[in-house]
């Protein structure tokens, strides 16, 4: 175990990081987190308030006005987030075991988490000294040019779902274009995002421009939002708190990116290389125990077919491994909290008073008293217009829709209020790049799955989310532009105002 695990948890309850310094809380709160395997207690840290808020957004605004953009380049950002990103890989095990512990995710996931958050920033880190403005040829007399300048202090409020991988989502394209960051993990797993602190200050960073506070949302998380000297808010989590959020921006007119949640179709067409799309669209359904924005949680299966993928999909299904997080052979752990899996059991008697056919799951997997498990569930026979099918369940539970055509299963897809994701299988290009076209997401994949990746903008249609993360598209949700216009020629101007 490496430093940062013991600290955490063999020390009470690690401060707050602000302005480069540990600080105790000033309310002298804790919050308490709790390990979903086992329901019980395992870490404390420092909780955050309005007054914490308001010194971190202002040890940030400090960091912006003072080297970190007046005298660091922008290739030394790029090698301090190098720098973080190789930390990462060296703590990966240790930071790992801390995120299963608190959110729940089998080790194997929380591993490759850390490595790929690792993988975004070393990504970031190398786009930090290419973000350059433009020279436009507005006239021959004239020199203009665009700077792009970072848009200031970043809120950064995060979810509970996958900590360590988002916090490097926001972290990389804001640090590279020279943003100052106050970061607020969710209560809800607070842990990983202070043992990130820690190597966020080994790595060089000027003290300020990460600060983390972990705290509740309607107390440190609309402190953020309120806060006028806050530039920007970048939030990851349920729609209604970014439309919570965009209520409190608009006080000093805060940017605003959000990437909120999904119900999104993965559609397999009858001539679709069925044993290549159930492997994906199993582990589409059911990953990180349905705890994901992403989640292929309607499967659309053409009539021809259909009572075929119904049958795979429950088989395949009764056969993942539900099981505690810390077991190499585990492939899905619990839900990550008590609130969640009673929201995943209110949905799954939902599909059943709403006449679903249910053919795998249901219930509490055998063997697992404690914690908050529940089996991967599948549903047949879903109709899109029930709640089952338009409303975010955020667990491991798969609407199975049937549909006939090309046109209806389009209508189908769309007729939901989120378009994050979507994917379709079919051998027949034509058709494929016809319904990629008129599906309603910020990602459509043929024949795959959700390819989240540093270097692929991602975000969401309409209730899913606003701006886009990833790629270098990201950069754009954390600079400003600024035209600079240079009078060249040396005659006088003309005087409007002469006669
Ligand atoms: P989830 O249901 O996935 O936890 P939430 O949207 O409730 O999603 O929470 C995501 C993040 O938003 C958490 O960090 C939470 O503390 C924060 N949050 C919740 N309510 C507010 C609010 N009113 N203002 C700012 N942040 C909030
Ligand atoms: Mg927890």
């Amino acid at each position: 175990m490496s430093t940062i695990t013991k600290d955490i948890v063999e020390h009470e309850a690690p401060d707050l990081f602000i302005g480069g310094e540990w600080k105790a809380p000033h309310s002298g709160r804790m919050i308490a987190s709790i390990d979903p395997s086992t329901e019980k207690v395992w870490a404390h840290v420092a909780e955050a308030d309005e007054t914490d808020v308001d010194r971190a957004v202002g040890a940030a605004r400090a960091a912006l006005r003072g080297p970190w953009t007046q005298k660091v380049t922008a290739s030394q950002r790029g090698a301090m987030l190098s720098k973080l990103a190789e930390l990462l890989r060296r703590d990966a095990k240790a930071l790992a075991m801390l995120e299963s512990r608190d959110n729940g995710k089998p080790l194997r996931e929380t591993l490759g988490e850390v490595q790929r958050a690792a993988d975004w920033l070393t990504f970031f880190a190398g786009a930090a000294d290419k973000i350059n403005g433009d020279q436009i040829p507005f006239r021959p007399d004239a020199l203009a040019y665009t700077r792009r300048e970072p848009v200031g202090v970043v809120g950064a409020i995060l979810p509970w779902n996958s900590p360590v991988s988002l916090y490097s989502w926001k972290l990389g394209p804001a640090l590279a274009a020279g943003n100052t960051v106050v970061l607020k993990p969710a209560e809800q797993t607070p842990v990983s995002a202070l043992a990130l602190g820690k190597l966020i200050e080994e790595a060089g960073f000027p003290a300020g421009v990460v600060n983390i506070v972990p705290g509740f949302g309607p107390v440190a998380g609309a402190a953020l939002v309120a806060h006028p000297g806050v530039d920007k808010i970048s939030f990851t989590g349920e729609h209604r708190t970014a439309q919570e959020i965009m209520r409190g921006a608009s006080v000093n007119l805060k940017r605003c990116s959000f990437e909120c949640g999904g119900k999104s179709p993965h559609i397999l067409f009858a001539d679709a290389d069925l044993d290549k799309a159930l492997v994906v669209a199993t582990h589409g359904a059911f990953r990180s125990t349905g705890q994901s924005c992403s989640l292929g949680s309607r499967l659309f299966a053409q009539r021809s077919i259909y009572d075929v993928v119904v049958e795979r999909m429950a088989e395949r299904a009764r056969r993942i491994r539900v099981g505690m997080p810390l077991d190499a052979n585990t492939h899905i752990g619990p839900q990550s909290s008590a609130e969640q899996l009673a929201k995943t059991n209110a949905y799954i008697a939902l599909g059943k008073e709403q006449g679903a056919r249910l053919v795998a799951g249901g219930g509490r997997p055998a063997g697992l008293e404690r914690g908050y498990f529940v089996e991967p569930t599948v549903f047949a026979d879903v109709d899109n217009r029930s709640r089952l099918a338009q409303e975010e369940v955020f667990g491991p539970v798969l609407a199975i829709i049937p549909f006939e055509t090309e046109e209806e299963v389009i209508a189908l897809a769309n007729d939901v209020p989120y378009g994050l994701v979507a994917g379709l299988w079919t051998q027949d290009i034509g058709r494929a790049h016809r319904v990629a076209a008129r599906i309603d997401a910020g990602l459509v994949s043929i024949n795959t799955y959700r390819p989240v990746h540093w270097m692929l903008p991602y975000g969401g249609y309409k209730m899913s989310g606003l701006g886009r993360e990833n790629g270098l598209a990201a950069l754009d949700e954390y600079t400003e532009i600024k035209t600079v216009v240079v009078e060249l020629a040396t005659n006088s101007p003309a005087d409007p105002f002469a006669d």
